[in-house]
């Protein structure tokens, strides 16, 4: 585990110092606020200081988080999180970024941006507020969805396979990846603190349940079937982690904790590698790159 305090600045802050001067408007019993205390604790853990992070996110419920957290913030497009988030990190690399989102917004709108995060290795924490529904437009489909979901867009059930979140990420690259259940805060602050300390691309799935739309991934059918399985992988082979979470899917389980870590050169390094061989600023320069590529 890398020393937190080797790249980001700190102060001592309780949790509840992190809430910023909005309160959340989730609906009563929506697991996104299991999943913000999380945050909060995480934060408070490392003392990261509010000047130094920027919480950004694209759009949905989830993605209104960054709102109710002290720092910076970029409430962005649809789907496009990720794409911001890359772009602020490689021009301020001494920011702790943090992405929050949600399903529909991360695998479905911007599904075309997030094997890209995990194979560049962008220095970022990825929070997943995964409730197999589209909460802010009231109740569609996204691509975590369970097949036999009845919503306003298939009133039948569907006819998709969902797609699994962490077995995604591990097959793009991603060197970081948990899962958790939002009523289990105590976990998504672990998971969370420790994505925020790993220098790369750290994905954490989180399962939360949306009462006003999706009635059958309630939280009690979450809360039975997390399994933790961290202790029975091998956090460096990415394999243990692809047969493990497959192996509790096939048995109708879902697989959480930390399912693994590695560590490989960010895409800031590379880039300040690149510069240094080319002859630039060893230092990572944005505008460098912008004049060399000037016709
Ligand atoms: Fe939460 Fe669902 Fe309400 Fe959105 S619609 S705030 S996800 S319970
Ligand atoms: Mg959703």
């Amino acid at each position: 585990m890398n020393d937190v305090s080797a790249h980001f600045h700190q102060v001592e802050m309780k949790p509840k110092d992190f809430r910023s001067e909005i309160d959340p408007v989730w609906c009563a019993g929506c697991g996104h606020y299991g999943i913000l205390s999380g945050i909060y604790r995480a934060m408070s853990e490392l003392g990261l200081d509010p000047n130094y992070t920027v919480n950004i996110s694209g759009i949905g419920c989830s993605s209104r988080t960054p709102y109710f957290v002290k720092s910076y913030q970029m409430h962005t497009l649809h789907g496009r999180a990720g794409a911001v988030a890359t772009g602020t990190q490689l021009a301020r690399p001494d920011l702790a970024v943090i992405v929050t989102g949600g399903d529909g917004d991360g695998f479905s709108i911007g599904g075309g941006h997030m094997p890209h995060l995990a194979r560049k290795n962008v220095n970022m924490s990825y929070v997943m507020m995964d409730n197999r529904i589209y909460g802010l437009t009231k109740g569609q489909v996204s691509p975590t969805s369970r097949k036999e979901m009845k919503a306003y867009t298939t009133p039948y059930g569907g006819v998709e396979e969902p797609l699994d979140p962490v077995l995604y990420m591990l097959t793009y690259g991603a060197t970081y990846v948990g899962q958790a259940f939002a009523g289990n805060p105590k976990m998504c602050a672990r998971l969370i603190k420790g994505a925020l300390e790993h220098r790369g691309f750290a994905f954490v799935n989180i399962f939360s349940q949306c009462p006003t739309f999706n009635t059958i991934d309630t939280a009690n059918y979450f809360k039975d079937l997390v399994v933790d399985v961290e202790e029975e992988i091998d956090l460096g082979d990415v394999m243990s982690a692809m047969n493990r979470v497959q192996q509790m899917n096939h048995e109708g389980k879902l697989a959480v904790g930390l399912l693994h870590q590695s560590h490989r050169a960010t895409l800031d390094e590379e880039m300040s590698r690149l510069i240094a061989q080319v002859g630039g600023n060893a230092d990572y320069d944005l505008q460098t790159i912008i004049d060399d590529s000037r016709p």
